[in-house]
């Protein structure tokens, strides 16, 4: 169990999506305005998966009820009440826009809407950032596109290019240019990379690429050298504990049919060194939420010491100005310090 003073302190979260954030209910609700109504049951029914792809299955039917700039805004609202109840001061929202792209939408007005509500929540005392994420598998001229959007967009709280989706699909050296794009219009650099696929989808995320932060990176757990690459850097780690049981990542890195969360790498990442921030990636689609990870840690044999320190990384290593970082930390502080 973790104590009252550590459900007290102030959180951040840097690995979650918008898509997999929509309660039950706002899904049936979006369903219904789209003429296929859901019952609960259904929507359970599709959250639970056997394997990585069935889940991109579903997150591919999630996303496409999420069609008007008013259906995204309802979406942030909705995960915005989720990070306030569980005490989040900042998050960066991983905006799938490679979807919307395919789907023919305006990147445009739909993250107009997301920032109008982003608004809203900031004077409740959540500050977002987003991220841009391009899909893996439709290729290098489409995640090209999205890093495109993001310049048309022109805003200063969408903070970083990424890639999900499928990493066995195209290699990583193809994405070449659109990371270089996404640097010179200065945005930081993110990859999902080594979550199904092996360790050197994390080193060529990082040596290729420049990753600054590494969507799950459980697979480092395998190779030593990067391991220690890792930690020399400081390079963090995004782990997301409920998503790789859930979609059965764990299983596939540990060569089991089924792992459970104390199987989890996170203890042996984070004690060798590497800087690691916890998230819930897609918190309805996995039944979590921030602090459910925090107690899966302490399941882990983390400590509630290590867990603090765990939570002090996830400021210091989002990607915010120094000012508003350094706001954050004293609020931060001040809250430890009172506990
Ligand atoms: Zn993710």
């Amino acid at each position: 169990m973790l104590s009252a003073d550590f459900l007290a302190l102030p959180q951040a979260e840097l690995h979650l999506h918008l898509e997999g954030s929509l309660q039950l209910e706002t899904v049936r609700a979006l369903a219904a305005k789209y003429g296929a109504p859901v019952s609960a049951q259904d929507i359970l029914q599709r959250y639970a998966y056997r394997d990585f792809l069935e889940f991109i299955e579903t997150f591919k039917w999630v996303s496409s009820l999420l069609r008007a700039p008013e259906d995204f805004a309802l979406a942030l609202h909705g995960l915005g009440e989720q990070l306030l109840a569980q005490n989040v001061v900042y998050a960066e929202v991983t905006l799938s826009v490679g979807v919307m792209l395919l789907r023919h939408q305006s990147p445009e007005k739909n993250f107009e809407a997301i920032l109008a509500a982003a608004e809203s929540l900031r004077s409740r005392g959540l500050q977002l950032n987003f991220v841009f994420d391009a899909v893996r598998q439709f290729g290098a001229e489409a995640a090209m596109k999205v890093v495109e959007a993001a310049e048309r967009c022109s805003s200063k709280s969408i903070v970083a290019f990424g890639i999900g989706g499928d990493e066995l699909s195209i290699p990583a050296k193809e994405f070449r240019a659109v990371y270089e794009k996404a640097g010179i219009i200065g945005l930081h650099r993110l990859m999902h990379a080594g979550e199904v696929g092996g360790p050197e989808e994390i080193r060529q995320a990082i040596e290729l690429l420049g990753a600054e932060r590494v969507g799950h990176g459980i697979a480092a757990v395998r190779d030593p050298s990067l391991m220690d690459l890792l930690a020399e850097r400081r390079i963090p780690l995004e782990i997301c504990p409920q998503s790789n049981i859930r979609t059965g990542a764990l299983a596939k890195q540990l060569e089991l049919s089924a792992a459970q969360i104390e199987q989890h790498p996170l203890p042996s990442l984070f004690r060798h060194g590497i800087p690691v921030v916890l998230s819930t990636d897609d918190p309805a689609m996995f039944h979590s939420d921030l602090r459910s990870e925090y107690e899966n840690a302490r399941r882990m044999g983390l400590q509630e010491e290590e867990l603090k320190q765990i939570t002090k990384m996830s400021f210091e290593y989002a990607f915010i100005n120094e000012d508003d970082k350094a706001a954050l930390q004293r609020v931060q502080r001040a809250t430890s310090a009172l506990r």
